[in-house]
């Protein structure tokens, strides 16, 4: 079932998403060679408590952090450790918080120090993308617009969309109906109507689309092990189109 939120639940959605925005600038000026993936784990654990809310991740299914931190050829779910942050690196941070029981979710990629120009590319074009589905979620559209739009986007430009993992629902639960996938044909699916709160976030590659598990259970790498990017807000779907809760720079 997809659920359709008031108005009143929309303000409190929000609320948690405007901590989770925070928390992703907060980490920004953070994300440089040398520091260690815990300890940006640490920070967001503690700024999330600061603003009354709880990291949304963590025990999650077993998931043992408040941050999911994928570097390089990891394309979502990596798990903070003493890694260190390396000048040239990309690096996915995906966050989440609740608050009064209800959610936020929402993910940017960061340059640590410089990188190359493809690498610079490959994000440009993944944050471009997730708006680019985000303008689709409007009442009268379908979920797979938001997919197609995405895809034919990444796919213009030589990258390729990840199939595994997709976007979702998200309100008084951190993943609901309806799946939504970064690829397909338009007009599939449910219905978008005002109400609906969606979490967008295409995972794209920089070389092919394929990816596996890897032997720790959580972190999802590329086959070929090149570079993946990842963006990701959580958005509400209002009679005039879509608004982003998950406010900061991306
Ligand atoms: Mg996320
Ligand atoms: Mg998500």
């Amino acid at each position: 079932m997809v659920r359709i939120r008031s108005k009143r639940e929309i303000e409190l959605m929000a609320e948690s998403c405007q901590i989770v925005g925070d928390t992703l600038d907060m980490l920004a000026d953070h994300v440089k060679p040398g520091i260690t993936v815990l300890e940006l784990d640490s920070m967001a654990e503690d700024f999330i408590r600061s603003r009354n809310a709880r990291p949304a991740f963590k025990g999650y299914l077993g998931f043992p952090a408040t941050l999911c931190v994928s570097v390089e050829d990891e394309v979502v779910h990596g798990i903070p450790s003493e890694r260190i942050l390396e000048d040239g690196h990309i690096v996915g941070i995906d966050c989440g918080a609740e608050k009064s029981g209800y959610f936020g979710d929402a993910a940017r990629t960061f340059a640590v120090g410089n990188i190359t120009d493809e690498k610079q590319a490959l994000m440009d074009a993944t944050r471009d993308a997730m708006f680019i589905g985000i303008d689709k979620a409007r009442p009268g559209n379908f979920v797979s617009d938001i997919g197609h739009a995405i895809q034919t986007f990444a796919e213009a430009k030589g990258y390729s969309v990840v199939r595994e993992l997709v976007g979702h629902g998200i309100g008084t639960e951190l993943h609901e109906e309806p799946q939504v996938p970064n690829y397909g044909i338009p007009k599939q699916g449910h219905e978008l109507k005002e109400g609906m709160c969606l979490a967008i976030e295409p995972m794209i590659n920089l070389g092919a689309k394929e990816v596996f598990t890897d032997k720790d259970g959580w972190t999802i790498k590329t086959v070929d092990g090149k570079s993946s990017a990842h963006f990701e807000n959580t958005i509400a779907i209002l009679a005039d189109g879509p608004q982003i809760l998950t406010q900061g720079q991306a």
